[in-house]
């Protein structure tokens, strides 16, 4: 592996660099040298042969240009004259449109001639009028210029466009046939200022402590160096999407107030061989010029992945040359050079075990996603744009009705919060454009008009109701938040949210009782319909999922036993790890575990029948229930002992995201 990162040169696409400023110059050489040159206008002469001209009468017409350029038109019969032969062949050319001579006077002086001229005309007894003078005035200097500029643009904004066609890349800027082996990382420096500074990411205590460090290693990176310490090269930020992994990065290079490249992984990936290794190599480069900075490379799996370890799968070239560049790269750079690589991703699993080496990304910085406080910190920060708040919109209130969202996920809440207040033309942002934000960032945009009809619209009342009463009396379960029958997205009819637990660990019961709750759905329709539909599609997946996982991952089945066969990396590819006979034992297991399940909750709800009778019928008038509503309707909850409120200003390690079941 090592040796493969020598990769001949001769890869890179088109021998030698062609600059695409080289045809804009030449072109710009062109036109003007078009616009200087004298244009050809007919022969040159001067007034002595010209008045002889007209004296003979073989003149048509004279016209001034611009009063200093004369220009001579000859009557058509006179150009067969054996002394205009000259002309006359031209003429052939270029059809008796161009004038026939033409040359420079000054026009006071010409009037004068004329004047001459027409006493001349009398005293031969000739007709003065004879000819015709005209006075034309055509286009100068300038405004030739401006023709050509707006012709030159013109051109230049298609030919970038049909190049950035060509180029093929994702859309990121100045793609450009001509540079598609250049990095497309964005660059922020002085010009265009990173603006975000450590109070602009709320939350995140700890990374932002550690990258605190980061901050001074740029800053006075000296110290260290002095004492022989050798400054990360890289730091990977873990974390799910959304959750301030960018804006941390940025943050950081604010701070620091060095330039800072952003891109993502998959800026690399081209379809022409070479071109991530090319950009690699510019992207380097580039970050070497403006050290001290930061390069940030987002989702970097997308070039980082494990290099083909099973054949099956088939390896990806481009992509690993791609990442032996990056390596090379980050393993060529000294210590001191003051270039800091941060990259973000939420599968650390998938990374090739090479970019977590020392010398290349060996500090690694979790990001989860937020708690109450943290939320309500994020809320914090992105409520104080909104200039018009109502006064019951409280930041706590918000953290605990969004358990599990991320701070992009709150930033857009705040957003459309203001968006829906606006859209009904209210003076601030009250609570209730706030509630239909969140409903709309779980579930899409609410479908007002979407058409069910009313035995629908019961199945969906009595398929939540399930959910709701399964999780209310099951001992483990998540506690519920609210459950929806308002139409949202695509596919989802309604939904229930729970608040799910922070914990890490899960027990069997655990993973049991939500099973349970997600088959709720389908078995409060087979109770009261006594038919079954599609709309457990999606509850049926998770428990599939799930009940594969308790088999197979987690070793929790008795005659399976304590084995896993986690395989984040496919290594094992389309072989199984296991023997066929394990592979029924698993199938007829798992099948066995969600019937299991199955039963109980039918058993269960058989004898809560009339409580989801209530909320059915409660959902179908109000189309939402809050747990609060729920306590009213059926009482407390019987097992309700861990009152899933963290305590303020713990740090708990965050919150599993609540994932509407349908
Ligand atoms: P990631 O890179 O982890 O996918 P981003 O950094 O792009 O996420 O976050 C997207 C947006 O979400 C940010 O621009 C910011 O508005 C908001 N956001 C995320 N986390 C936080 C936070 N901790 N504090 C404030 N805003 C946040
Ligand atoms: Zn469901």
């Amino acid at each position: 592996m090592e040796n493969k990162q020598v990769k001949p040169e001769s890869k890179k696409p088109g021998g030698f660099r062609f600059n695409p400023y080289w045809i804009y110059g030449i072109l710009f050489l062109i036109l003007m040298a078009m616009l200087f040159l004298p244009k050809k206008s007919g022969q040159s002469t001067n007034w002595k042969e010209v008045r002889e001209m007209i004296i003979q009468g073989d003149v048509k017409k004279l016209v001034l240009v611009n009063d200093r350029n004369l220009q001579i038109y000859l009557n058509p019969a006179a150009i067969q004259q054996k002394r205009y032969k000259a002309v006359s062949k031209r003429d052939n050319y270029m059809g008796s449109a161009e004038p026939d001579f033409s040359f420079e006077i000054e026009k006071d002086y010409l009037n004068n001639e004329i004047q001459d001229l027409k006493k001349t005309f009398i005293e031969r007894k000739l007709d003065p009028n004879g000819f015709i003078l005209q006075y034309e005035t055509q286009g100068d200097l300038f405004g030739n210029l401006f023709q050509w500029v707006f012709f030159i643009g013109i051109f230049l904004i298609l030919y970038n466009l049909m190049s950035r066609k060509m180029g093929g890349g994702s859309g990121g800027g100045g793609a450009n046939i001509f540079n598609i082996g250049r990095s497309k990382a964005q660059l922020f420096d002085k010009d265009t200022k990173v603006n975000k500074s450590f109070k602009d990411v709320a939350g995140l205590d700890e990374a932002k402590l550690e990258v605190m460090e980061i901050v001074d290693f740029l800053q006075n990176s000296k110290k260290y160096t002095d004492l022989g310490g050798k400054i990360p090269k890289g730091v990977l930020l873990v974390g799910p999407p959304g959750t301030g992994k960018t804006l941390l990065a940025k943050a950081v290079a604010g701070e620091a107030n060095v330039p800072f490249f952003s891109l993502s992984g998959s800026d690399f990936v081209e379809m022409f061989v070479g071109v991530g290794a090319s950009r690699v190599r510019d992207l380097f480069k580039q970050a070497k010029e403006k050290a001290p900075c930061i390069i940030f490379i987002d989702e970097i799996d997308a070039i980082g992945r494990a290099r083909g370890k099973n054949s099956m799968q088939g390896s990806n070239d481009e992509r690993e040359n791609t990442l032996n560049q990056l390596l090379s790269e980050m393993d060529g750079f000294a210590t001191d050079s003051g270039v800091i690589i941060m990259a973000a991703t939420n599968r650390p699993d998938v990374l090739d075990a090479a970019l977590l080496r020392p010398g290349r990304f060996d500090r690694q910085i979790t990001i989860d996603r937020p708690d109450l406080s943290g939320r309500e910190e994020i809320f914090r920060v992105h409520l104080t744009p909104l200039t018009k708040l109502s006064a019951d919109v409280e930041p706590n209130k918000l953290a605990a009705q969004t358990p599990g969202f991320a701070g992009a996920e709150i930033a857009n809440i705040c957003n459309e919060a203001a968006l829906i207040a606006a859209r009904h033309n209210k003076k601030a942002v009250d609570m209730k454009d706030f509630q239909d934000a969140i409903d709309r960032v779980i579930g899409g945009l609410e479908k007002k008009n979407k058409i069910i009809s009313p035995e629908e619209k019961a199945i969906v009342a009595y398929h939540e109701s399930g959910h709701a009463i399964a999780g209310w009396f099951l001992e483990h379960a998540d506690p519920l938040l609210k459950v929806s029958i308002v139409p949202r997205g695509v596919a989802a009819l309604g939904y229930a949210q729970y608040l799910p637990k922070e914990q890490y660990l899960y027990r069997t019961e655990q993973l049991m009782d939500s099973m349970c709750m997600t088959l709720g759905g389908r078995i409060a329709e087979d109770i009261f319909f006594g038919k079954i539909s599609t709309g457990a599609q999606n509850d049926l997946e998770r428990i599939t999922k799930l009940a594969y996982s308790m088999i197979t991952i987690y070793g929790m089945n008795e005659k399976v036993g304590n084995v896993s066969f986690y395989d984040p990396q496919g290594e094992y590819g389309f072989q199984r790890p296991y023997s066929e006979k394990t592979a029924e034992l698993i199938d007829s297991e798992v099948r066995a575990l969600i019937q299991s399940a199955y039963d109980r909750t039918k058993l269960l709800l058989i004898s809560k029948k009339s409580e989801i009778e209530i909320v059915a019928s409660a959902l179908l008038e109000k189309e939402i229930l809050f747990k609060a509503d729920l306590e009213i309707l059926i009482g407390k909850r019987p097992c309700d002992p861990i009152v899933a409120e963290p305590k303020k200003k713990k740090r708990v390690p965050a919150i599993k995201k609540a994932k509407p079941a349908e």
